[in-house]
């Protein structure tokens, strides 16, 4: 489906105006599309076929509870890295059992918790997380089911910030160290040593690097395997990009086929494992954008600028990986004169911007969508300039819904105190 489309001249997201909805909730905005975020996960989880698998969505990319609900009813897993992201997926309805704990720095309290509620695995980055989960654990007089997340060094060629399987990078346990690691686990008790897992980046734009990365983590089950060690999870991450501009992704059923044959060469050895994938930019990417209006044109020497009331405190992608979405006018059939701006938004940093040397037709007052915005857009916005957050709306056919009320400046200043007279 193509969730975001125009008719007469105006963008629609699914059946609804964004210019109706633009009058009714105000700008800015996040707008989703349920159908979309719906068809996608489904892509992934129908390309499994008879597998035993699981699709886990990383939580991180869009964790508004509307979006972990939709997901939730369909069945979806979800791949977590916070108590927070926790309680969301509870909240929204997601079984404890289909979550998988990731993250480099899980406290002592968020160990608890998971076991208390019983999540489904431990994706565990280092040796010290280990142990100190163990006796989490074993203090609970609970066993807590592990996988080990190894970082299988292959490069996925995407931005550096978002490159997390190589050698140099904060994630997971040199794939060299994790059979000795294996092998000692196994003498702790409160420990269940379910899988393997791995996640090398995201936005990646070619297959290549998962099956790379496959061939690796399964080189190690296998070793495990002969030293008696039997892994029935396989976890192989996220990272699948989605098109910005020109970038040409594969499609996620083309991935997890791709990844299954892999696997199927590889040998009957591996065939019973259950199989989990954690997909998150890939899943709510293109299923949303950031509605935002034109508040002034202001013409320069160098630079023309268009100043929009969404900013980089909505939408830091642009400004913390200079990253590039598409912008258009909702309304494409205004009469306006074409000039090349930077779109920028009101914060007092050089770095708000949410596009630069942009091609638009567009005067003061005009709505503008930054497309491709569902994914790690609201999850990373803040009040930066004691800007309230923006609304979130899910489109749902010709409904939509607030699933996220704008933010007013009370709800900034009510945590906050002054000190005694
Ligand atoms: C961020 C992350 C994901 C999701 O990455 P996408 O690029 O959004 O698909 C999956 N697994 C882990 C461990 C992550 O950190």
């Amino acid at each position: 489906m193509e969730p975001f489309y125009y008719k007469d001249g105006i963008l629609f997201a699914e059946e609804v105006s964004l210019t109706d909805l633009a009058m009714q909730v105000g700008t800015p905005c996040y707008v989703y599309s349920r159908g979309a975020i719906e068809e996608a996960w489904r892509s992934y989880d129908e390309a499994f076929g008879g597998r035993d698998h699981l699709v886990c969505f990383a939580v991180k990319a869009n964790s508004n509870v509307a979006v972990l609900n939709i997901l939730a009813r369909m069945g979806s897993g979800f791949d977590i890295v916070s108590m927070g992201e926790l309680e969301r997926v509870l909240r929204a309805g997601g079984k404890a059992e289909n979550i998988v704990f990731s993250g480099v720095g899980k406290t002592e309290a968020e160990m608890r918790r998971a076991l208390e509620v019983g999540i489904g695995c431990f994706n565990v980055e280092s040796e010290q997380e280990l142990y100190r989960l163990a006796d989490v654990a074993a203090d609970m007089g609970m066993v807590a089911p592990v996988s080990l997340r190894v970082n299988p060094d292959v490069d996925p060629k995407t931005h550096p910030y978002i490159s997390t399987g190589l050698k140099a990078s904060k994630f997971g346990i040199p794939i060299d160290h994790a059979g000795a690691i294996y092998e000692h686990a196994r003498s702790l008790g409160s420990i269940e040593l379910r899988g393997i897992a791995s996640h090398i980046g995201s936005q990646l734009t070619s297959i290549d690097p998962f099956i790379d990365a496959l061939e690796r983590v399964l080189a190690l089950v296998g070793e495990l395997s002969d030293a008696g060690i039997e892994l029935k999870w396989l976890d192989l991450g996220g990272g699948l990009g989605v098109r910005y501009y020109d970038e040409q992704p594969p499609e996620p059923s083309r991935l997890v086929v791709s990844l299954m044959d892999r696997l199927q060469e590889m040998g009957s050895r591996y065939q019973r494992m259950r199989v989990i994938i954690e997909p998150g930019r890939s899943i709510v990417g293109n299923a949303g954008v950031l509605l935002t209006r034109a508040e002034y044109i202001k013409p320069g020497e160098i630079k023309s600028f268009v100043v929009v009331d969404a900013a980089m405190n909505d939408l830091m992608r642009p400004a913390l990986y200079d990253a590039w979405q598409d912008i258009v006018p909702v309304n494409k059939d205004l009469e306006r004169e074409t000039g090349v701006y930077d779109v920028v938004g009101p914060v007092c940093e050089s770095g708000d911007f949410l596009g630069h040397d942009r091609e638009l037709s567009v005067a003061s007052g005009d709505l503008l969508a930054v497309m491709s915005a569902g994914a790690y857009g609201a999850v990373m916005s803040s009040n930066y300039n004691t800007r309230p957050r923006a609304a979130e709306i899910m489109v749902d056919g010709n409904q939509f819904h607030i699933i996220r009320r704008r933010e007013t400046v009370d709800d900034l200043l009510a945590p906050e105190s002054v000190l005694p007279a």
